[in-house]
């Protein structure tokens, strides 16, 4: 070894021992024949005494150049109590320059000064040496063993999954890469799905793996193309099963590297409640701010723009923020109505007498509720879903604005709808995943000639894990039953053959004797940055790639070279 001790570790129980140090020069000054240089390692920061006998190395010596250091540890006169290594100091009998440091590309250590996010990525190797991202990766490390540790202790198996497949259908789009088997592509795993699900009908009843997975998504909000889930799935079991596994990996995590308890069960709310009182199918519940009904209080009130959205079986609902917001805050929260699509929305101030367009126009009873209140109103009145869900950001923005999203709440949403009606694809789609088994009782509706409508209203087995607003998993009993399964295929409008085409390892293997399963995956870089309260998934990854998707250090993606091109007989077009 190079070194006797790390840099954090010096105490003053080691004064007079001679050490042996090495790392990177944290801090340089020098005081005339006398030199004093933090030393800094993985482990801390200790304080190099170096006199005039290294006057030729500490004069030209530059921030975070390699040294390594001989010398005797001794107490310090004035001591330091904000340093853990702060009581003792070295001083230096032989040093060496190992490797000179150039001028460094940004205030490495002073994370807002003078420099962007993208300069930060590009030296992320420079960036990594923030004590506070060196703890990130150790904490992910321990986080993982954790898992695997209890995984292993319930008698699960870690099964490695193929990275080179075929498209599994996840929502988003896959990463295709090109073979020398001209125009034929293997898809990277949008997630292990299918696999997990013939490792079940394998028989091997209980799987878990630590996965990365890739999905060619919009960035915008926050996500990264190639990810991290704890994959799970086991057979013979029910949804209460995988989620008391999952309550109890997500307990043993919190207890584990934050020393925090979870009240198990977790709690629970269907998603139609979810969404109705909190307008959102993943609430933040630390706090209140609950969305309420008034579509009585307005029917047949003669408030004529909400009663004509009454009558088209719409309805009425209100946040109500408690204070007394400022003009200027109230249009913030009317911009998040009309990215919502409504037109306007009808707000109320409220503090002993009412005021807002409108106000004096509301049914009288309503007025007199209303009066009784301290705060911001803000109505909204169209179709439910729609209400709930602009409602919800309001809500949201609302709490941000208070301050009110402090604590920590984990929750299951349960009861998703089985479909989903996509605006974008103007047709009807899995709300989880095509392998989402119906309620029991609705199987023989799935099918192509059940009114879109009626489709809509099918609960599925399907849950999600919640944390602070955050969903952080989900997963679902499976179908298990190949016909059951070819008619969820023809709902979604995949043609018989596509469906052999694309999922017939799938459906061949449920005629040879399927068990009843199910399954969970849990975002690991999500799980962690809400454990660590980070601001993106790129505070909680060692090499992430930027908001637009790139990979700054690398240089990637790049284009290969034309040779490369033509032996995979692709022809890149001229944009
Ligand atoms: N495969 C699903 C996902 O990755 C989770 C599951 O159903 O187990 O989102």
């Amino acid at each position: 070894m190079l070194r006797t001790h790390t840099c954090g570790e010096l105490r003053k129980k080691h004064k007079g021992k001679k050490v042996v140090l090495a790392g990177w020069a944290h801090n340089i000054r020098v005081f005339g024949n006398k030199a004093f240089v933090d030393l800094r390692d993985r482990y801390g920061l200790v304080q190099l005494v170096l006199d005039k006998r290294f006057k030729n190395i500490y004069l030209g010596l530059t921030r975070e150049s390699v040294l390594v250091a001989s010398g005797k540890v001794r107490v310090k006169k004035e001591q330091n109590p904000k340093l853990e290594t702060g009581e003792v100091e070295v001083e230096v009998d032989t040093l060496a320059l190992v490797s000179k440091a150039k001028p460094l590309p940004f205030e490495i250590f002073n994370p807002d000064v003078d420099t962007t996010e993208e300069t930060r990525l590009k030296y992320r190797y420079l960036d990594l040496r923030r004590a506070e991202m060196l703890r990130m990766l150790e904490f992910r490390f321990k986080a993982e063993m954790v898992v695997r540790e209890y995984f292993s202790l319930k008698n699960f198996v870690e099964v490695e999954t193929p990275l080179l497949s075929r498209p599994t259908p996840e929502g988003a789009r896959d990463f295709l890469v090109p073979t020398r088997n001209k125009g034929l592509f293997w898809a990277l795993p949008q997630s292990p799905q299918q696999y997990k699900q013939l490792l079940m009908v394998a028989g091997l009843d209980k799987y878990f793996q630590i996965v990365r997975c890739f999905r060619d998504e919009d960035l915008r909000k926050d996500r990264q193309y190639e990810f991290t889930q704890v994959d799970v799935e086991m057979s013979f079991v029910t949804e209460e099963d995988i989620m008391k596994v999952t309550e109890g990996m997500i307990s043993v995590l919190y207890s584990q590297m934050l020393g925090i308890k979870l009240g198990k069960p977790f709690p629970r709310l269907a998603w139609r409640e979810a969404m109705d009182t909190y307008g959102s199918d993943k609430p933040d519940t630390r706090f209140d701010l609950k969305l309420e009904d008034y579509t009585e209080d307005f029917r047949g009130s003669g408030f004529l723009v909400f009663e004509r959205e009454i009558e088209k079986g719409g309805v009425v609902k209100a946040v109500m923020v408690p204070e007394l917001l400022s003009r200027s805050e109230i249009e913030s929260f009317e911009r998040i109505a009309k990215r919502g699509d409504f037109p306007g929305l009808l707000w109320v101030k409220s503090s002993k007498e009412l005021s807002g367009p409108l106000a004096n126009r509301l049914p009288e009873k309503l007025q007199k509720k209303l009066v009784r209140k301290n705060g911001v109103f803000f109505f909204l009145a169209g179709p439910w879903q729609k209400v709930c869900t602009t409602l919800g950001n309001i809500r949201l923005a609302a709490a941000e604005k208070l301050g009110l999203r402090k604590g920590l709440s984990v929750l299951w949403v349960t009861d998703f709808p089985l479909f989903e009606w996509s605006e974008t694809e103007g047709r009807i789609q899995a709300m989880h995943h095509p392998f989402t088994s119906p309620k029991k009782g609705y199987e023989s509706e799935i099918n192509p000639d059940t009114p879109i409508e009626r489709l809509l209203e099918i609960p599925s087995r399907a849950y999600d894990l919640v944390i602070n607003g955050v969903e952080v998993g989900g997963g679902s009993i499976r179908i298990t039953d190949s016909s059951l399964q070819e008619r969820m295929f023809g709902v979604l409008g995949i043609s018989e053959e596509e469906a052999r085409e694309k999922f017939g390892m799938l459906l061949r293997a449920f005629d040879y004797g399927v068990p009843p399963h199910g399954g969970i995956a849990i975002g690991f870089d999500r799980l962690l940055q809400v454990m660590l309260g980070k601001r993106s998934l790129r505070d909680v990854i060692a090499f992430p790639k930027s908001k637009s998707g790139r990979a700054l250090m690398e240089g990637a993606p790049a284009r290969p070279d034309e040779e490369a091109l033509k032996e995979l007989g692709i022809k890149v077009e001229k944009d």
